[in-house]
């Protein structure tokens, strides 16, 4: 069996640090497993145009294993020539770069290590939160500039208490986004999601469900974004929910870059709008060296806590995540049933609730 993994490149760090299981260099640990039992192991890095290693093996390949961190973006187009493909494994959370339509369509399944690393994304998430809200990143840079001036980071630096503080998307990272921000005494949580928490979960966190997205924004001081990318949230922050934002609300989204409009939220920050903004995903990854996310400010020259996408591939996160694709694995070689949570795309159908409501 011929089992294609696009993963990313670690370099040097990857070779010196054998828990970085995620990378081409250490092939999610599971290379000599799969070549012990006969089947071909392709894992490269290459995934962009007709000559990738990507678009070169998917054509006979029957299992492809992507990660979201460097992501092999599965089109229709491509599916169509991939003829023996029958499963898509994605190691870590969020298959939005599978065109999950098509793979329905083609009888693909597409499966997920739900859970793996929701709370490496909910830990940066927090982080994050924490330092849009303390003017974090322009106060280091000043100390490593040799600069000493506290007005001039104090005057857009607040506390996260008191302040009313939102989910958009309230599922496995959203939840636990809530459940970590209570001993922060925010005036009030709210979140916004189209499936409703238990009445004993919501109450447990104390948050609020508001049901219209403007009239949720309007209420935020700080949004974090924690839902799938899918053709009802892609774009979905963009001019015109833009304007629905509280004057000088923060931010964070971990979730997918093509949430938000890129240059609508560029223009927000930069006039004052927005505060800040921070987060670990964009709209094409890597993200280009000119990408504007990469060095918009505020009008005071803050606000901007961009990461590589790394918060949901820490260290603790790559081994529950690599753990996750060989059980996937031995169950498709075994032809077990997997296991319901990590199913998005069954036999022809959805049998994920996230990837938006049909
Ligand atoms: P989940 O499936 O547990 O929860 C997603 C929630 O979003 C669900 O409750 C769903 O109903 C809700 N939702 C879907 N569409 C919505 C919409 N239009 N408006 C409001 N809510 C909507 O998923 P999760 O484990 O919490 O992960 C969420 C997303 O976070 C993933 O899909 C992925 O894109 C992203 N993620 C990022 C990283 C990272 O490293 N940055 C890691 C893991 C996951």
């Amino acid at each position: 069996m011929k089992v294609l993994a696009i993963l990313y490149q670690g370099g040097e760090a990857a070779t010196n640090e054998p828990r970085l299981l995620g990378t081409v260099e250490n092939k999610l640990g599971i290379q000599q497993w799969l070549e012990s039992q006969g089947h071909e192991f392709i894992v490269s890095s290459s995934k962009e145009g007709p000559d990738s290693d990507f678009q070169k093996h998917i054509v006979d390949a029957e299992i492809l294993i992507t990660t979201p961190f460097h992501p092999g973006y599965l089109t229709r187009e491509l599916m169509e020539k991939a003829k023996n493909l029958k499963i898509c494994i994605t190691a870590g959370v969020g298959s939005d770069h599978i065109d999950l339509d098509a793979a329905v369509d083609h009888n693909i399944q597409v499966l997920e290590v739900s859970g793996s690393n929701v709370v490496s994304v909910a830990e940066h998430v927090m982080m994050s939160i924490l330092l849009l809200v303390r003017n974090f990143v322009p106060a280091h840079e000043m100390i490593e500039r040799g600069d000493w001036q506290v007005s001039e980071i104090a005057r857009n630096a607040f506390d996260l208490e008191g302040k009313v503080v939102g989910t958009l998307g309230a599922g496995r990272i959203g939840y636990r986004v809530l459940q970590r921000l209570q001993p922060f005494n925010c005036k009030e949580l709210l979140y916004y999601d189209y499936a409703p928490l238990p009445a004993a979960a919501a109450e447990s966190v104390g948050a609020r469900r508001v049901e219209d997205l403007k009239e949720f924004v309007s209420q935020c001081d700080l949004v974090t974004v924690n839902c799938p990318l899918h053709e009802g949230t892609r774009g979905l922050i963009n001019a015109d929910l833009l304007k629905h934002f509280k004057k000088g609300a923060w931010i964070v989204n971990t979730a997918r870059g093509a949430i938000c409009d890129k240059d609508a939220l560029a223009a927000a920050l930069a006039s004052g709008h927005i505060n800040g903004y921070a987060g670990d995903v964009w709209n094409v990854q890597p993200a280009p060296k000119d990408h504007i996310w990469r060095t918009m400010k505020n009008h005071l020259g803050g606000g901007n806590g961009m990461v590589p996408h790394y918060s949901g591939t820490t260290l603790d996160a790559q081994a529950r995540y690599a753990n996750g694709t060989k059980a996937i694995l031995e169950n498709y070689l075994q032809s077990r049933p997997q296991e319901p949570q990590n199913i998005i795309v069954g036999d022809g159908r959805y049998e994920s609730k996230a990837y938006g409501q049909r």
